[in-house]
């Protein structure tokens, strides 16, 4: 079993075990309604045929169809794929959108693809799949690899295996038109369509979107703490039985650190790292900056970039490590002072999100942006490994790549006060244990990156009403559904004592076992 299925399971039992859910819940809870494995054949370039492997794990339907999406890579498998399924199941409830969870793909490298392959690849994969999928049934989306494009090859061949339409395409008839009668409302079977087929304004962005609503919403929650200071989530003061005055002190700077980051919380004063700037980093980044936070580090597979004053903090930096590693054991105690000036110490300033994402574009890479001495936007920027970015003093964290990202190799590194999970699982376990201990606050990926799926329910319902929504109007309604979707997580948490994500897990489970009632 691979880890990312061991641990979902992991933490669905834990959860509902300690719900006190029967056995027979349990087991339905992590089983799989119904597996499906197709083998089939795509026509290549070279007039042969190749044979294909693809999936469709379709895990929970008691909260309506299943939703999740579709991925091409070489290292699809089938305990992938469930566990995929298992966490949209888990991420849908959380949410409070009426979906269940699926997930499916196809092993193949779309790399190696010519276009015509790879839109053979999507139909045939489609073909396959499509007794089981269908706008009130399973309803995919794009994933790893898959784009609007292919969920528009997909939806086209969708429609053929439905109405074995073999009218010739006309202007009236073909995808990209309005359609009407029985056809349109097969448009709901897939989202993340592009906009002109079916699509929704505000997909694009809406998970980074969501991500910072999120985030908002868990300082406007910090904000009123100090206030109630006896009804705060365990997660902050998360203390291990036994506890050595060396690390008491230290989980009490943090608290306090906590508590006054919260007190005086304003974006303007706090600064953010994001690593990953893909589809989720970026729009976190610039929807961040938008909002008045300081996005001072951006990275991408290549490095991160910053961008500091001048070289003073770096002398000043550098004397102050020096005096750190000096005061030895004392460094322990000191923690959260070093911490707090981490920014005017390094020196960090504010990125303008819109300049770097022009020079990636020109230049390729977020590395290719720094020139040294020429006259360029970031001028005064400083190339950074993605280990570094991690370990940055900022304020808020925002790992939006890969998974595992922060791991027992670094989690003592991590300075960072609070964590939002954008991508899917960056924390491990141990590491997640340690950093709530310490006192860090973590917004699980369940939640926090849950804005994409939320748009895409907000597209299937505009599908299923056959309306076209303004950007202001799924802005909105996705801002709703991440707000209360953030406050019943944080309500659970601060009622059971219990973290972020374990509140997070209970809610949803709690949801779909109400449904499968
Ligand atoms: P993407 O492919 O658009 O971007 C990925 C980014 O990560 C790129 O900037 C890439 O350069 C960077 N990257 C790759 N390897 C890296 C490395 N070793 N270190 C640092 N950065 C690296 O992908 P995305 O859609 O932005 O998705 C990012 C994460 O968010 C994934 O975990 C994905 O599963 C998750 N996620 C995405 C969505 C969505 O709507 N796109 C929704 C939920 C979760």
């Amino acid at each position: 079993m691979n880890t990312m299925l061991a641990s979902a399971q992991t933490i669905i039992k834990k959860t509902a075990k300690s719900l006190g859910l029967s056995d027979y819940s349990i087991e339905r809870l992590i089983s799989p309604e119904r597996i499906v494995e197709v083998n089939f054949p795509v026509a290549m370039d070279d007039g042969s045929i190749k044979m294909f492997k693809g999936y469709r794990i379709q895990h929970n339907s008691a909260r309506g169809p299943y939703k999740g999406g579709l991925r091409f890579h070489p290292q699809v498998s089938y305990d992938e794929v469930q566990a995929l399924a298992t966490l949209m199941s888990i991420k849908c409830a959380v949410a409070g959108i009426p979906f269940g969870g699926g997930k499916g793909g196809v092993i193949v490298d779309p790399k190696k693809l010519s276009q015509k392959e790879l839109e053979n690849l999507s139909r045939a994969f489609v073909r396959a799949i499509a007794p089981v999928i269908g706008p009130d049934v399973d309803v995919p989306a794009p994933d790893v690899n898959t784009n609007p494009t292919i969920m528009s090859w997909m939806l086209d061949e969708y429609i053929k295996t439905q109405t074995l339409d073999d009218r010739p395409k006309t202007k009236e008839n073909s995808l990209g038109s309005t359609v009407q009668g029985p056809r349109s409302k097969l448009y709901a079977t897939f989202t993340g369509k592009p906009v002109d087929n079916g699509g929704s304004l505000g997909r694009t962005e809406a998970t980074g979107r969501g991500g910072v609503m999120v985030l908002k919403a868990l300082l406007s929650k910090l904000d009123h703490r100090h206030e109630t200071r006896d009804h705060r989530p365990e997660l902050i003061v998360q203390r291990p039985q036994t506890v050595d005055r060396r690390q008491e002190s230290r989980d009490e700077g943090l608290e306090s650190k906590v508590y006054s980051l919260g007190s005086t919380y304003s974006p303007g004063s706090m600064t953010v790292a994001i690593q990953g700037f893909g589809n989720v980093g970026y729009y976190f980044a610039k929807i961040a900056q938008e909002e008045g936070f300081q996005v001072v580090s951006v990275s991408d597979s290549k490095g991160g970039i910053i961008k500091t004053m001048d070289d003073r903090p770096k002398t000043l930096e550098k004397s102050l490590r020096s005096t750190v590693q000096a005061l030895g054991s004392t460094v322990q105690a000191l923690g959260s002072t070093v911490q707090a000036l981490g920014s005017t110490v390094q020196g960090l300033t504010p990125l303008d999100v819109s300049l770097v994402i022009q020079c990636k574009k020109e230049r390729g890479t977020l590395a290719g942006c720094y020139c040294a001495g020429g006259v360029c936007d970031t001028r005064g920027g400083q190339l950074i490994t993605n280990e570094e970015l991690l370990e940055l003093p900022v304020d808020i964290l925002v790992p939006s790549a890969l998974e595992n990202v922060i791991n027992k190799d670094n989690m003592a590194r991590i300075k960072a006060t609070i964590i939002i999970e954008m991508a899917n699982g960056p924390i491990t376990e141990e590491a997640y244990e340690y950093l709530t201990k310490k006192g860090v606050i973590i917004v699980p990926d369940v939640l926090s990156n849950s804005g994409g799926v939320s748009v895409s329910y907000l597209e299937w319902l505009q599908g299923k009403k056959g309306e076209k929504w303004t950007e202001d109007k799924v802005n909105g309604e996705l801002k709703d559904i991440m707000e209360k979707a953030f406050k019943s997580m944080w309500e659970k948490s601060i009622a059971k004592k219990i973290s972020l994500k374990q509140a997070a897990f209970e809610v949803a489970i709690e949801r779909i076992i109400e449904a499968m009632v």
